[in-house]
């Protein structure tokens, strides 16, 4: 950290913004690279029915192996495509991936299972987005009604009345829209009382202190309750135990994801996994 004077305030100028704007320009040229290399995957982990345990539907989510940093985890280039301005074409390429690897495997129609896709909330605010990803569906054939738009709170936040008629436009398509990390935002309240939503997911850092008393259990509670109150799907991420799950399912809590069930997967692993998928394949 160095001292720069200017007229009479002091500030400070930090090396790392520099290191950091170098480490941008760095990935940025390293995202373009890896759509157009193939190093970007997509893998899939189921969410389950807590009353049957049964396969509902998968959240899509990236993965990045590039062949000098090994796997980069997904907070961090997400985050540097989103500085970038790079996530709108990194999300679309998921999207589409998605689409396709769930509609090969699963067609529509009876029994067919749905596809949650991870949203920056700067994707949405695009003007073209919602033509973009509807007009995506037609080109694959997937029918919108069976894919779930997840978009975490913390980004609106100053843009709730540019995206209340993106959400609106989406609903009238058929997409189903998802809050992620439900309750780690900051207006979470207010989300549900303005926007079209079919579902929330309660983060996973209350699953995670669910079994050490303190207040994250009557959380849970409640966050599945208001869901229900407002007609909504309640899903919980995270679930790593059997203690958890028997929990959430007393709860009533509608879907789980978590390790105890599967890790995301790829989606050979995902079809050898589940029968009715390799027979819709086969
Ligand atoms: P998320 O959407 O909340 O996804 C859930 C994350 O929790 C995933 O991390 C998943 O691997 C992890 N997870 C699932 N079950 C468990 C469990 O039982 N225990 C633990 N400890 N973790 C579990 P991942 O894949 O590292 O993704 C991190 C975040 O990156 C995602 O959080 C999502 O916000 C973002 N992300 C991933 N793919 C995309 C994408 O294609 N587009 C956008 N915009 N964001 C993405
Ligand atoms: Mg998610
Ligand atoms: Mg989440
Ligand atoms: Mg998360």
């Amino acid at each position: 950290r160095s001292k720069m004077h200017k007229k009479g305030q002091i500030v400070f100028y930090d090396e790392s913004i520099s290191e950091y704007i170098n480490y941008l320009m760095n990935v940025e040229h390293e995202v373009v690279r890896a759509i157009t290399n193939d190093e970007i995957s997509v893998c899939y982990q189921p969410q389950v029915n807590v009353q049957t345990q049964q396969l509902i539907s998968v959240e899509a989510l990236a993965r990045w192996n590039n062949p000098t940093l090994g796997s980069v985890p997904p907070g961090t280039f997400i985050t540097a495509a989103e500085e970038t301005g790079l996530i709108h074409s990194l999300g679309l390429f998921v999207f589409k991936k998605a689409c396709e690897d769930i509609y090969r495997c699963s067609p529509n129609g009876e029994g067919a299972i749905g596809l949650s896709v991870n949203v920056s909330p700067m994707q949405v605010l695009e003007p073209e987005f919602s033509a973009t990803v509807i007009s995506l569906c037609a080109e694959v054939g997937i029918d919108p009604a069976r894919v779930t738009l997840e978009i975490t709170e913390n980004i609106f936040i100053h843009n709730m009345d540019n995206v209340q008629p993106v959400f609106n436009q989406l609903r009238d398509y058929g997409f189903n829209l998802s809050l992620d990390d439900f309750g780690t935002g900051y207006s979470s309240l207010s989300y549900i009382n303005h926007l079209p939503l079919n579902e929330i997911k309660i983060d996973r850092s209350f699953i995670d202190k669910f079994l050490e008393g303190g207040q994250s259990d009557m959380l849970v509670r409640m966050i599945i309750g208001l869901g229900h109150s407002c007609g909504m799907i309640v899903v919980a991420e995270g679930v790593e135990t059997e203690a958890q799950f028997e929990k959430l399912v007393s709860y009533g809590c509608d879907l789980v994801q978590g390790y105890y069930f599967d890790r995301p997967l790829s989606i050979e692993s995902l079809v050898e996994r589940y029968k009715a998928l390799s027979e819709a394949i086969a």
